[in-house]
């Protein structure tokens, strides 16, 4: 492990070290011991309130202190589905952090996976934390200000979900429905298109609550005439049927990687096309939602061909904190003597060079 210190930041640590070693050890005291402590805190209380000093009134859970027994089960509903023992030995691997560069690696490998999945050359393919939900709610979000016309193609649970979700971003809601089990033709969706002129509409690939399948060839074009951007709810069928979204000419598809992908739940991988990105880098009002948004989104996973923002933080300092304070982390498990000790050796040696 090495580090770079400047002449300044040099200054500062001199001035620092020997309250920082004091700093460090009491903590490592504090938060090492077995049962947590808590000190009165010098703070005014609310006018009203009386003032004592704050005690554990949530005891540690005993059962947390049992191993977890999780039986083995074939998971033979709609997802999440049994994992395959390659996916839980690339669960065992350490940890790293979101920018170590072996971790960028991963995420350029991923992407070169998911735009094999999707079988598009878009340059935004990523994964959204969070389950197939995360990426319904993050194609609206994204796709959506509010006025904007929606229109629905409804034949289940799924697509009311969308047109749940798609109000709630406030949007104007318009649906063509079909009983459970049925799909749309080219010729319904055209019609459908002509009526209402959204500015996206939305397909669910495969209703897991029928079982339905809808075709997505031909819907591209068909959206390209009427200037409509086509998002895909992949959740249930990528991996297990047929999924083109350039040739198709699809615009946002997501899905949910504890289904056919076979992986545990967690991520949402999603992609954008140009002509989508071009929609949310015109909006005129600001994406509801930060974590989702996919312009920040774009450039944490390198799809924007711009240097990720985080990266700033990393060795700078954060905020007004940059080029000010050397960011230390002795956290959780970390937090150790022996590591407190590391810390300081090699802050020791910066000093002396
Ligand atoms: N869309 C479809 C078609 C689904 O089948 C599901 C889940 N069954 C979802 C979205 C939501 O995905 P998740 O449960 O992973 O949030």
């Amino acid at each position: 492990m090495g580090i770079t210190i400047n002449s300044s930041e040099s200054i500062m640590l001199r001035r620092g070290v020997t309250g920082l070693v004091r700093r460090l050890q009491t903590e490592h005291r504090a938060c090492s011991a077995t049962t947590i402590t808590t000190t009165a805190t010098t703070t005014k209380p609310a006018a009203g309130t009386v003032s004592s000093s704050p005690k554990l009134r949530v005891h540690q859970p005993e059962c947390l202190k049992q191993p977890i027994n999780v039986p083995s089960k074939l998971l033979m509903g709609p997802g999440p589905s049994n994992s395959p023992p390659r996916v839980h030995q690339a669960m065992l691997n350490p940890l790293l952090g979101h920018l170590h560069p072996e971790f960028i690696q991963i995420m350029d490998e991923v992407k070169e996976g998911l735009r094999y999945l999707f079988q598009t050359r878009s340059e935004v393919v990523c994964c959204v934390s969070g389950t197939g939900h995360a990426g319904m709610d993050t194609t609206m979000c994204n796709l959506l200000e509010p006025g904007d016309v929606i229109l629905i193609a409804e034949n289940g649970i799924w697509g009311e979900r969308a047109a749940d979700m798609a109000t709630r971003h406030g949007a104007v809601v318009r649906t063509i429905k079909k009983p459970a089990g049925d799909v749309f033709s080219l010729g319904e969706l055209e019609a459908a298109l002509e009526q209402h002129k959204p500015a996206v509409l939305f397909l669910v690939q495969a209703e897991s609550s029928t079982g339905a399948l809808q075709p997505i060839e031909g819907v591209g074009l068909l959206c390209q005439k009427y200037n409509t951007l086509l998002a895909v709810d992949a959740v249930a069928s990528l991996g297990g049927v047929p999924f083109f979204m350039d040739d198709w000419g699809v615009d946002v598809v997501y899905t949910g990687t504890q289904k056919v992908i076979s992986a545990p739940p967690s991520m949402a991988p999603i992609s954008f096309s140009h002509r989508a990105m071009a929609r949310v880098n015109a909006r005129q009002i600001p994406i509801h939602s930060f974590y989702s948004d996919m312009t920040w989104l774009a450039n944490y996973w390198g799809c924007d061909g711009s240097p990720r923002k985080y990266q700033v933080e990393i060795s700078g300092g954060l905020g007004p904190s940059a080029g000010q304070v050397w960011r230390v982390g002795l956290m959780g498990y970390n937090c150790t003597l022996d590591n407190v000790d590391r810390v300081l050796t090699i802050m020791k040696e910066a000093l002396h060079q």
